[in-house]
């Protein structure tokens, strides 16, 4: 049983981050319930909930830390107390790899006839330049970059190599 509250009939929102309900409540408790540059409980926020902090940089997967919404907004504007550096150098999804081993380094894009199968088991199929959603008729086709900075290169792996014969 997951720790925090359930949205009814909709998904986590940690969820976009590749998060699953266990992992959030590692996130919280590694955050110690508080944002994790000021502080301030959740209650104490102006929409009454921390929000999830990721890295742009480095990808869509890579959750920094919970933040109350005002420390989130002064991040970009660098109006930030001297400890926030403390908090910029420490990613969350760091100390996550290093504690499950995982590499984070990108890896080189699979020839074309490739297939990787990312999080939840979503399998991704290489077209000449593009990737495709295996499964959805009729999905977005996306860059091997956009792949790797959505599902992270850890959460992905390679299930068939065009090299490979297949029976
Ligand atoms: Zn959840
Ligand atoms: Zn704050």
């Amino acid at each position: 049983m997951a720790e925090h509250t359930r949205p009814r009939g909709r998904p986590c929102s940690h969820r976009v981050y590749q998060l699953d309900c266990d992992d959030y409540d590692r996130l919280v408790r590694h955050a110690a319930g508080r944002c994790q540059i000021c502080a301030v409980p959740p209650e104490q926020t102006k929409h009454g909930f921390l929000v999830i902090d990721h890295d742009d940089a480095v990808g869509q997967w890579a959750v920094r830390g919970l933040l109350c919404s005002n420390c989130n907004t002064g991040l970009p504007t660098g109006s930030m107390p001297a400890h926030a550096t403390a908090y910029l150098t420490q990613p969350w999804w760091r100390s996550e790899a290093e504690r499950r081993g995982q590499d984070t380094a990108p890896w080189p894009e699979p020839p074309s006839g490739s297939v990787v199968a990312a999080c939840r088991g979503l399998r991704w199929h290489r077209e000449g330049d593009s990737w495709r959603h295996v499964a959805k008729y009729r999905g977005a086709p996306r860059s091997w970059w956009w792949l790797q900075r959505h599902y992270g290169p850890h959460n992905m792996r390679l299930v068939k190599s065009s090299e490979e014969k297949t029976a």
